[in-house]
């Protein structure tokens, strides 16, 4: 495509977590990244990423950051569970809606919001972009969220609003084969890479014989899927793997990785 796409490059925040959460080696207790029975010396800070991209053809955002409550009621915005775990800090200006009317677009000008996830620390600001066109996710991730177990998904963070499930289909990209491509055109492709979740995703953009993969949480680091680490919650060790591995060989290729609590990785606009 000859116009240009920008993709912001959005720091929404940070987030307080076990060490074990990025890398699950750093513990032998398989459960050290819950925070559990964990004494306070072993929180880290690591940021949280969203991304703004502007293609020609519409407004994307990936993930959601935190919500503004967390600045007054964080308890209330996660979970008492939740907040145990992820402790959230949001600074005035880098809510998700603040960043992207910064640069004049509201809420309701985007054409599509994917969640890469439903994690915290990707969900929580879903009701400042409520009025977005579009809010999907995978069809697993919904599932897994609105009727699962697992206490790492709040259903209070999106009630009122509509989850779509990505229309996947069988293309061959990506670890498992099945993708979404956005614009019809192949310069943005959500991609199924299960394995941190059930229903996690991650976001290829192709423009200029250049590309960017949004990974969301498949990968915390550059070790992640350099040396295939394991993160602390992971739903499929298995498929983790082999999303790491996919994430991996992508990078050899020269795609830049943009992993969402990776503290390498700076605010900016890449322009493909
Ligand atoms: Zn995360």
């Amino acid at each position: 495509m000859k116009d240009v796409i920008n993709i912001h490059v959005m720091k929404c925040g940070e987030v307080g977590v076990d060490p074990a959460v990025p890398l699950r080696k750093v513990s032998k207790n398989p459960f050290a990244y819950t925070g559990l029975l964990r004494s306070k010396k072993h929180r880290i800070w690591i940021p949280v990423f969203t991304y703004l991209i502007v293609h020609p053809k519409g407004n994307v955002l990936i993930d959601t950051g935190w919500s503004d409550q967390v600045r007054t009621h964080p308890i209330k915005a996660e979970s008492f569970a939740l907040w145990f775990a992820s402790k959230p800090s949001l600074p005035e200006g880098s809510a998700v809606n603040e960043q992207i009317e910064s640069v004049g677009i509201a809420p309701k000008d985007l054409d599509y919001v994917f969640l890469t996830h439903m994690d915290v620390d990707h969900v929580n600001g879903i009701q400042l972009v409520k009025d977005a066109k579009a809010i999907m996710a995978s069809k697993e991730e919904i599932q897994e969220a609105n009727y699962g177990h697992d206490v790492r998904y709040s259903k209070r963070q999106w009630e009122g609003i509509n989850i779509g499930a990505i229309p996947f289909v069988k293309t061959g990209l990506g670890p498992i084969g099945e993708s979404f491509d956005v614009f019809g055109d192949g310069t943005i492709q959500v991609i199924r890479t299960p394995g941190h979740a059930s229903g996690a995703i991650t976001v290829l953009i192709r423009n200029h014989d250049q590309s960017v993969l949004i990974a969301g949480d498949t990968g915390y680091c550059k070790e992640s899927w350099r040396e295939l680490e394991l993160p602390g919650p992971v739903h499929d060790k298995e498929l983790m793997i082999n999303s790491l591995k996919w994430v991996r060989d992508l990078e050899k290729e020269g795609c830049i990785i943009l992993a969402s609590h990776d503290p390498e990785v700076k605010e900016d606009i890449i322009k493909l």
